[in-house]
């Protein structure tokens, strides 16, 4: 579960490039934005530009293989997922925490929602942000 190699036959066109932002993406093990992750890749010497990462990214996204969030400036941060089902989080919108949070009313009401519409494929986004414990009494 949740090695590179499934990813990328997810994602399509496999490259060195598209490897390594995978592999990064993985290693981080928490939620990271383009720019850092970029810069990760870079101190390891490898030649990914950032245009690259950015793709990458996003085909990951739309494979279902990495869950987004954006942070208090808006910035988009990307965490591999490592199991099939999506995930909700709280994100702290100050030291960036992250903590799965369960989420079966929003998944039923998106059932709902679906059925009585008759619309197909639907999908959802779901951001939940705040101050953690640790942050509201610094
Ligand atoms: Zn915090
Ligand atoms: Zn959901």
């Amino acid at each position: 579960m949740g090695a590179p190699a499934d990813d990328l036959d997810l994602i399509g066109r496999r490259t060195a490039q598209r490897t390594s932002v995978v592999r990064a993406l993985i290693d981080h093990g928490d939620f990271v934005g383009a720019r850092t992750l970029h810069g990760v890749l870079r101190t390891q010497g490898a030649r990914v530009g950032l245009n690259t990462v950015y793709r990458t990214l996003a085909a990951l996204v739309d494979a279902g293989r990495a869950d987004v969030v954006r942070d208090r400036g808006g910035e988009r941060l990307f965490r591999h997922r490592p199991f099939p089902e999506h995930q909700h989080y709280l994100l702290c919108r100050a030291c960036g925490l992250s903590m799965p949070v369960d989420s079966d009313a929003v998944e039923a009401w998106a059932e709902r929602v679906a059925a009585a519409s008759g619309f197909g494929e639907v999908e959802h986004t779901v951001e939940l942000s705040g101050l953690c414990p640790r942050c509201r009494t610094s």
